[in-house]
């Protein structure tokens, strides 16, 4: 397959859906790992509490470690926090311990409470690119709310990416999330575009499978990825040896098929707005 053309400037995607288990951090990591597996360099920002996209990089996220947390409250810089990925060359992780999990309240009192990670992330992709090493992508994994994390990605980012899991329920809540878009738009970052959405977990020998797949297709049909993510085995067991599915089953279906999104993506550049 091609080489991934290199934006011209760096591409700021946040992963995002108010329901948990459809695929964000999957799709956040693998995208990553695959965009940085052709050379990019790659920043991901873990800034869920569980930590599961720090887990599925290897990188470490116990309490004791700096992280998200002391960037959005206590004013470290990234470049403080930040750690390279174990099997990569050019993939970073800004991790997330469980402190986290009270920055949503702790966040409500501070100045400039939804423009920290923005801030944060411009100074330190101005710094990268003084020296030299422009970051190429910049993906935030969201926690499964809309609480005052995910809306720091959103005013933080460029681009939303936007996983649909393939089952029955997919489009319901939908309308939740792009009301908050919308909201983010008017009132905080004008720029935000739905650039893409991903359909995951997708199993072609169910009726159900195809028949979402086609409900958001018809929604969505600039937005919506040619390739579907397929329910495999290897995904989701990649995280338990602390890997992405690139590095851990490379010939894989569930890593050709992240490498095809990753094609997608880099190929189809910021649009859709
Ligand atoms: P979210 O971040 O939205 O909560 P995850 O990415 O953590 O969702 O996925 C939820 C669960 O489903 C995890 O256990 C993950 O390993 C599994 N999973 C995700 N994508 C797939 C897939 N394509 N096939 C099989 N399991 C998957
Ligand atoms: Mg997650």
């Amino acid at each position: 397959s091609a080489v991934f053309p290199r934006p011209t400037e760096t591409r700021i995607i946040t992963v995002a859906n108010q329901k948990g288990g459809v695929g964000k951090t999957t799709t956040a990591v693998n995208i990553a790992a695959a965009l940085a597996k052709q050379n990019l360099n790659v920043l991901v920002i873990d800034i869920d509490p569980q930590g599961n996209a720090s887990t599925a990089l290897g990188v470490e996220h116990s309490t004791d470690v700096d992280s998200v947390y002391d960037v959005l409250i206590n004013d470290m810089e990234i470049a403080e926090v930040v750690a390279r990925c174990p099997d990569f060359e050019t993939l970073w992780c800004v991790p997330a311990t469980i402190d986290l999990a009270g920055a949503e309240i702790e966040l409500v009192s501070l100045v400039a409470r939804e423009q920290r990670l923005q801030t944060a992330l411009a100074r330190y992709l101005e710094a990268r690119e003084v020296a030299g090493e422009r970051v190429d992508y910049v993906v935030i994994d969201c926690p499964p709310s809309l609480g005052l994390l995910t809306v720091n990605a959103f005013v933080a980012a460029r681009e939303v990416l936007i996983p649909i899991q393939c089952e029955y329920y997919a489009l319901e809540g939908l309308s939740q999330l792009l009301k908050n878009i919308q909201l983010i738009q008017k009132h905080l970052n004008p720029r935000l575009v739905i650039s893409t959405i991903l359909l995951t977990m997708y199993d072609g020998r169910t009726n159900l499978s195809a028949q979402v797949a086609e409900d958001v297709r018809a929604h969505f049909p600039k937005q919506v990825l040619d390739v579907a993510i397929p329910r495999s085995v290897r995904i989701s067991e990649a995280p338990s040896y602390r890997q992405t599915v690139i590095t851990y089953e490379p010939s894989s279906t569930g890593a050709l098929s992240y490498r095809e999104a990753a094609e997608e993506i880099a190929f189809r550049g910021v649009k859709n707005g």
